[in-house]
């Protein structure tokens, strides 16, 4: 079973509640990282992300490279890796 879990926002440095049913969440998805935000920053983020071009369909993925889950403005392939907007920042550098 699952136990509520406090973790550390890296972002506001705020500590919150990472629930034993997100958790749940997290296992079914096979997600093996714990979030490393809060609620409230992980929607900042998310809006954020979102004003900075026109509305278009989110499609949601699982980044390829941290395992987080993350909103993208194109259909992902299946052949192709996708990665949230933290991750591709550092892959598009990289390459
Ligand atoms: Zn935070
Ligand atoms: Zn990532």
């Amino acid at each position: 079973m699952y136990e509520d879990k406090t973790l550390q926002c890296r972002e506001c440095g705020e500590p919150f509640v990472f629930t034993a049913g997100e958790q749940e969440f997290y296992q079914l998805k096979g997600l093996l990282n714990e979030p490393g935000r809060c609620p409230a920053c992980r929607q900042q983020r998310r809006t954020r992300g979102a004003g900075e071009r026109a509305p278009r369909e989110m499609h949601t993925i699982i980044c390829a490279e941290c395992g987080a889950e993350d909103q993208v403005p194109f259909h992902p392939h299946n052949d192709k890796p996708v990665y949230c907007s933290e991750c591709f920042e550092r892959v598009r550098v990289r390459h």
